[in-house]
């Protein structure tokens, strides 16, 4: 047990820290213009102002985005009801490390390439999905 929350965990917040220190900075612009956060299950979440601007930008139309140990989301409403499939990004964070960014861009573009659909057919996102809708 303390192996596990002396050793383990904060590698894995270290491991995963190149993609939360993304989180963090979007995620102070949204505090700037009138957003909000809040930690959750190990992750600090962000909501509103400029987050939310940003994800509604998004070719996807996401209700929420994770960056490492953080969480991007349009409202603490969307935040709660995406949160279960946004930890499986945060678990997916602590196995990629600094590698999950280009593994997940470099699946989109081979899919699309391929004529899949880069979002809901990326291997993320349907360990993610298949796991929480
Ligand atoms: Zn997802």
């Amino acid at each position: 047990m303390s192996l596990q929350r002396f050793v383990v965990m904060p590698l894995a917040y270290l491991w995963a820290s190149p993609a939360s220190l993304i989180g963090v900075c979007v995620g102070t612009l949204g505090l700037l213009t009138g957003g909000g956060y809040q930690f959750r299950r190990g992750a600090l979440e962000f909501h509103g102002g400029a987050v939310a601007w940003s994800l509604s930008r998004l070719w996807i139309r996401a209700r929420a985005m994770t960056l490492g140990h953080t969480i991007l989301g349009l409202s603490p409403h969307d935040l709660d009801d995406t949160r279960d499939h946004e930890h499986i990004h945060v678990g997916q964070y602590c196995r990629w490390g600094p590698f999950f960014i280009p593994a997940y861009l470099l699946c989109s573009v081979v899919l699309w390439c391929r004529g899949r659909n880069p979002y809901l057919d990326n291997p993320f996102e349907v360990e993610a999905y298949d796991l929480y809708p």
